[in-house]
């Protein structure tokens, strides 16, 4: 093959909003955003990325990036990962220079593999499953109803669905929270898998509290019980009350995760691929957490663009502990309202029975759909 160069970089932030907001602990939302990232080759393949978090900041420091990877070798993923990090480094070891630098990552790796031929989890080492277990992420607060009612509702219809684990958003108070974990338990039964996620709506004090008193209700992990930037508060929570901890989708690269793991802050990490430095960190991430004994379930919440990249990494996550019936990792399957989550791709990535088969084609295995991106686009796609 002869070499290649890359020779347009482009963003395309894409908005719709909700039929009705919903809201988390902290924050809410009445529309879904994205920022994809498009890398095209002087042959013109084309590999395609999705940065998490405000999709016109990302859009702003991918155009940063852009005169540091036009004319470079495509092939070159670690390459390009070290020199736009090391370029920004001291005033982007976190946050929206790490996320734009996720879906530029994704975005190349889509581009080798279409490239070479070859998917992304061949070219990561081979893929040690073919599909995977989904869990559902949705139970979030609506403006109008009884919060009780409409999430048991919602529950419900997963487990009919057939997911076999269903993630419940809390943080709204302790006795609250109570209330409804055990409402949910009863509700999906002893058999479906039930998990907690705070987003960090609690101190330390609170998270210990809720963690002795909900774990009778059989809990598979407490999600984010405290802020990011605490690992202290994370260690006590750890220590403090026997749910495995789960936490990392506001950390970022190998250097952020080392601390997680050196401290043992977290039972169970979750980066998200397209916020955490992209498959190229995530799969260093992941294996620096095999060394750890620590256990690897990625966060994913974006477009089909992010949940092909999710499916690529579970596909080489290592098993751990290695026995003959090892235990797979899961993937996060948001069923909140998003109006493009599937509409960008030609061929939408939905689950079967609570399972999900991870895509086989060239790259992340999957075509975009450029119609659903002129209709959603409100920023960006000229250069
Ligand atoms: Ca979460």
């Amino acid at each position: 093959m002869q070499p290649r160069r890359i020779e347009v970089v482009r963003t395309h932030v894409l908005e719709a909003p909700l039929s009705e907001p919903f809201a988390w602990s902290f924050n809410a939302t009445s529309v879904r955003g994205a920022c994809l990232v498009e890398i095209v080759a002087d042959d013109g393949t084309t590999g395609w990325g999705e940065c998490y978090g405000p999709p016109r900041l990302n859009a702003a420091i991918v155009a940063a990036f852009r005169p540091l990877l036009i004319g470079g070798d495509p092939l070159a993923t670690d390459v390009h990962w070290l020199t736009l990090y090391n370029q920004f480094r001291d005033q982007g070891q976190k946050g929206l220079v790490v996320t734009a630098l996720s879906g530029v990552d994704i975005a190349l790796w889509d581009l080798k593999g279409k490239l070479l031929g070859a998917p992304v989890k061949q070219l990561l080492g081979g893929a040690f499953r073919s599909d995977v277990a989904a869990y559902a992420t949705g139970t979030y607060r609506r403006g109008t109803g009884e919060a009780r009612d409409y999430i048991c509702d919602e529950v419900r219809g997963y487990v009919r669905e057939g997911f076999g684990a269903v993630k419940l958003k809390i943080g709204f108070g302790v006795e609250e929270d109570l209330r409804l974990i055990e409402a949910v338990r009863e509700t999906i039964g002893p058999d479906c898998g039930l998990m907690l996620d705070a987003n960090h709506g609690f101190d330390a004090i609170e998270a210990i509290e809720l963690g002795r008193r909900a774990s009778r209700h059989d809990i598979g992990w407490f999600e984010e019980p405290v802020v990011p930037d605490d690992l202290g508060s994370y260690e006590e929570v750890r220590r403090g009350q026997p749910i495995p901890v789960a936490g990392g989708e506001c950390e970022f690269t190998r250097w952020g995760f080392r601390e997680v793991l050196r401290r043992r802050a977290m039972d169970i990490i979750q980066p998200d691929t397209c916020a955490a430095g992209g498959l190229s960190e995530c799969k260093k991430i992941a294996d620096m957490a095999t060394a750890f004994g620590v256990r690897y379930v990625p966060h994913v919440w974006g477009t089909g663009v992010g949940l092909a990249a999710a499916l690529q990494l579970l596909a080489v996550l290592p098993p751990s502990p290695p026995r003959t019936r090892a235990l797979q990792p899961l993937l996060e399957m948001d069923r909140s309202e998003h109006p493009f989550r599937q509409a960008v791709l030609t061929q939408p990535i939905e689950h079967r029975g609570g399972r999900v088969a991870i895509p086989d084609a060239p790259g992340l295995g999957v075509e975009i759909d450029r119609g659903a991106l002129d209709r959603f686009r409100v920023g960006e796609a000229a250069v």
